[in-house]
């Protein structure tokens, strides 16, 4: 499946949100920003942009441009809880969610697509949820990478959604303005300009040992962009620190391949946890409680990130074999993971090996099955069921 990005970019994000929560608001110009002297306008509405109100400019002329707007300070908190809201709603249908700012994030949807039209699909319904939940539109670019999302939102905004597949990136691309590529501000489009380049087609065009010549790397760097390549990836941020879990039992526990049972179903619930959230670890705790209530915990780094649940019990038992267990007993057992990162796309596992995990996944029940008795092998049947 080619790659899918998705540029979501709150419409007047501030100065929306203000009029959902005064609706005596609603039709009026609003702008938001500092309160004092020397403040600036953080976000201006639509209304208000008409008359050439914009963001970064100074509040003072804001209120001579448009003396009848409605002047509101920033209400961080009230946005940042909105911004909570709209990141839940994408974190649903994707876990990579790179976000920008408060209204701006970029997702990479490839590795949840059925087809290929159906990111649009998604972008609709995230518009949609995002309209239900907060009362607040947004524009949406889809490309087949964070640029060209960018710039199909930018081109499609207020409450727009745009696509734009790699075969029409040319096209897309030689119609906007210059300084529409990122990089390209008034600066250096006055160096362009100096060099005889005024358009995107002309930078596309020029050769590129003399855009090297005259702007050294950042020229191959502005005219690859030109041509509508690029190659950052969406980085996730981590809002899932760790995944865990843990039991409280009835009776303490006292022998040793008992409580590896109750390691394992803890570990197997983990692991789910993990793969769910499409994420894979790197550091694995175990967590022990004594009858006398006395808590240890054991945690191993691994040197590569895992969602596999063969590894991560392997770490599981070596932790458990540095715990002594007594005639105190163990009253509590966690397991849990950190150092989380987002797994490798789908199509990455299934091409790897799929062969080889099952491989080491029977290998796994064998031993289990050695160990523990029959009642494992039914686990351990549902993990390569899920996988
Ligand atoms: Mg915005």
């Amino acid at each position: 499946m080619k790659q899918k990005i998705l540029h979501i970019d709150m419409d007047a994000f501030f100065a929306r949100v203000e009029k959902v929560d005064r609706p005596e608001l609603r039709g009026k110009a609003v702008v938001v920003g500092g309160q004092s002297e020397r403040g600036v306008v953080s976000t201006a509405c639509y209304r208000a942009r008409q008359h050439g109100v914009h963001s970064a400019m100074p509040m003072a002329q804001a209120r001579k441009l448009c003396p009848e707007a409605t002047f509101l300070p920033v209400r961080g908190e009230r946005y940042k809880e909105i911004s909570r809201t709209i990141q839940k709603i994408m974190r649903s249908y994707t876990p990579l969610v790179e976000p920008v700012s408060l209204d701006e994030a970029y997702l990479d949807v490839t590795g949840v697509l059925h087809s290929d039209n159906s990111a649009y699909e998604i972008a609709r319904q995230i518009k949609q949820e995002i309209k239900k939940q907060t009362r607040l539109t947004c524009s949406i670019g889809i490309g087949p990478n964070k640029m060209i999302a960018k710039l199909a939102s930018e081109d499609c905004k207020p409450d727009g959604l745009q696509e734009i597949k790699e075969e029409e990136k040319d096209n897309f691309m030689i119609h906007l303005p210059l300084d529409a590529i990122p990089g390209i501000g008034e600066k250096t489009g006055r160096e362009l300009e100096r060099i005889g380049i005024n358009s995107i087609k002309e930078l596309r065009e020029a050769e590129s040992n003399f855009l090297y010549r005259e702007l050294g790397t950042r020229g191959i760097i502005l005219q690859k962009r030109g041509l509508g390549e690029d190659s950052t990836p969406v980085k996730a941020n981590e809002e899932t620190k760790s995944i865990s879990n843990e039991e409280t039992y009835p009776e303490d526990l006292e022998d040793r391949k008992i409580i590896k049972k109750f390691l394992f179903r803890l570990m197997e619930k983990v692991g789910r946890r993990l793969r769910d959230k499409k994420l894979e670890a790197k550091t694995v705790e175990v967590k022990v409680r004594r009858g006398d209530f006395t808590t240890l915990t054991r945690s191993y780094t691994g040197r590569r990130h895992t969602d596999v649940t063969e590894r991560l019990w392997a770490a599981v038992v070596a932790l458990f074999e540095e715990i002594k267990i007594d005639a105190r007993g163990v009253r509590l057992l966690g397991v849990g993971v950190s150092n989380l990162r987002p797994a490798a796309s789908q199509e990455e596992l299934f091409e790897a090996s799929d062969e080889q995990r099952k491989a080491r996944l029977n290998e796994l029940m064998d031993n289990l099955n050695e160990e523990y008795g029959d009642q494992t092998i039914v686990r351990g049947g549902t993990i390569i069921g899920q996988d």
